[in-house]
């Protein structure tokens, strides 16, 4: 494997900046990588050789060129990204990985991909998901699963496996994702790489295809702490196109997460998300040592009670797929993308959708319209949705008692290691039961990140810090911390990934 695609983006923007290496080498260098690994493990959807070629000379040219122009360029100019292919790009096809969207191109950019191309961070493509984002394992793609780059036996992660795997595997140093109730922070834990799902309203969500709007949130991947709060700095900030942006100025992540110092700082264990049933002992061994490392380093460990916590997953699944019932209604064959019709009797327009919608969804789509049409309907509205949002109210009131009593909070990002392929597939509670740490923030519109944690049976085990709304910085400089001191204790857990050629 090339050196240069090894380090982290952060090294390779300084290495840029030195004119040690150009953006056309360092672009290419990861596409002959995504040429070699893809065959096996199929993280993309789309590769844009060209277009990223052609971002990667421009900066190249700026950056010969000298002057003012070069010294305006972004830090990040010229180091690769990968996009989840829910985020749309123009000129560049986006599916959500589903066949209802197969082949259309948005007219328009997301404005995190507008801030991207004003940065010239060269888009190599986009990446694969559970279709529309529903899934824990990039298993629900209509394109096929991604594989785990630590062991290809194994599922990735979900939704955002496709980023995660990319991320993990070298094929490009940053990734974005989207994360409703895990979809960045779970493909993290399960790839050792670190995501982030910021505060709601902190990255602006317009051009991200909607999946549920109250919970969806863009956030960086990457292999380092550093490296996404680079990379959450570049898409962060106010956006007049999405109702939900917070007006805040963005903070300075990257020097939070640089801080390292811990000495004295409150953090508090969650009490229902740190034991019990379905939880692995190796995820609970590596949590431990991690607090014992943070321990050593000064911090004062504490625990919080959540009690609401129980009810989380059922409420998630009631909210999310209300939501996705209604915003997945506009694929009707009418407005978007695919349009089938029926193989006989008359023509009519609800003939048409029904036959779009069959053909057009896979199996877990359809499972959640279902699910969330029948929570919405008159005579169940109060007994299923509504009771769910008093949920998601009692959620965020025990986070704010945690909150008092700690800086952040940590657990363990899921409870188990990546599993095997197909192993929760027919078994949709138990691919739901995944979600149960990562779920909570997304009810409660707080950031979480995952950070990796240690290894168990020589697979990555994700740590997740969460802080109250709109002090990620908070989480950021945990991270960074816990990064830190395991890093003085040996290679980085991304480090350790085995090389492709020796997995199984
Ligand atoms: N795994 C969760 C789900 O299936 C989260 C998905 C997401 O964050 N997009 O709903």
């Amino acid at each position: 494997m090339d050196p240069m695609i090894q380090l982290t983006a952060a090294q390779m923007a300084a290495k840029l900046r030195a004119g040690e290496i150009t953006s056309v080498e360092l672009t290419q260098a990861h596409l002959r990588r995504i040429e070699q690994v893809e065959p096996t493990i199929n993280a993309f959807l789309h590769v844009n050789a060209e277009e990223a070629l052609e971002t990667a000379a421009g900066v190249d040219k700026i950056r010969a060129a000298g002057g003012a122009e070069a010294e305006k360029l972004h830090p990040l100019a010229g180091v690769p990204i990968a996009i989840k292919d829910l985020i749309v790009t123009k000129g560049q096809p986006t599916t959500a990985a589903s066949k209802m969207l197969e082949g259309w191109m948005s007219p328009y950019d997301a404005t995190v991909v507008e801030k991207i191309r004003a940065a010239r961070l060269p888009i190599l493509g986009k990446t694969n998901l559970d279709e529309f984002a529903m899934g824990s394992s990039t298993e629900h793609s209509a394109y096929g699963v991604t594989r785990n780059p630590w062991d290809t036996e194994r599922i990735p992660g979900g939704s955002g496996g496709g980023s995660a795997a990319a991320v993990a595997a070298f094929e490009a140093p940053l990734a974005l994702g989207t994360d409703t109730g895990g979809s960045i922070r779970e493909p993290a834990a399960f790839t050792g790489t670190v995501g982030t799902k910021p505060t709601y309203g902190g990255v602006s969500r317009y051009g991200a295809i909607a999946m549920a709007s109250s919970l969806d949130q863009i956030g960086p991947c990457a292999r380092t702490v550093e490296d996404a709060a680079l990379l959450h700095e570049l898409i962060g900030g106010h956006d007049p196109k999405d109702s939900t942006s917070l007006p805040d100025p963005v903070p300075a992540f990257a020097r939070a997460a640089a801080e390292h110092d811990v000495a004295g700082k409150k953090i508090g264990v969650i009490k229902q998300l740190s034991h019990g049933e379905g939880y692995q002992q190796g995820v609970l061994d590596a949590f431990h040592s991690s607090l014992e490392s943070l321990k050593e380093a000064g911090a004062e460990i504490v625990e919080v009670d959540c009690p609401s916590f129980d009810y989380a997953l059922g409420a998630y699944y009631l909210i999310m797929p209300s939501e996705a019932s209604s915003n997945l209604a506009r694929y009707d064959g009418v407005r978007y993308g695919k349009r089938v019709l029926p193989d006989d009797g008359p023509l009519t327009i609800e003939r048409v959708m029904a036959a779009t919608r069959a053909a057009g969804f896979g199996p877990e789509v359809k499972r959640r319209i279902v699910l969330g049409t029948y929570a919405l309907s008159a005579g169940y509205y109060d007994a299923y949705y509504g009771s769910a949002q008093k949920i998601r109210t009692l959620i965020q009131r025990d986070f704010d008692r945690a909150f008092e009593q700690a800086e952040v909070l940590i657990c363990p990002t899921a409870p188990t290691v990546p599993f095997k392929l197909g192993e929760k597939l027919d078994d949709p509670l138990k691919m739901y039961l995944n979600d149960i740490a990562t779920i909570p923030a997304n009810l409660a519109g707080i950031p979480g990140i995952n950070v990796p944690g240690g290894l168990s049976e020589g697979l990555p085990v994700g740590i997740q810090f969460l802080a109250p709304a709109r002090e990620d910085i908070r989480a950021y400089h945990a991270a960074g911390a816990l990064e830190h001191l395991l890093g003085e204790k040996g290679e980085a857990i991304w480090q350790q990934i085995p090389e492709l050629e020796e997995v199984h």
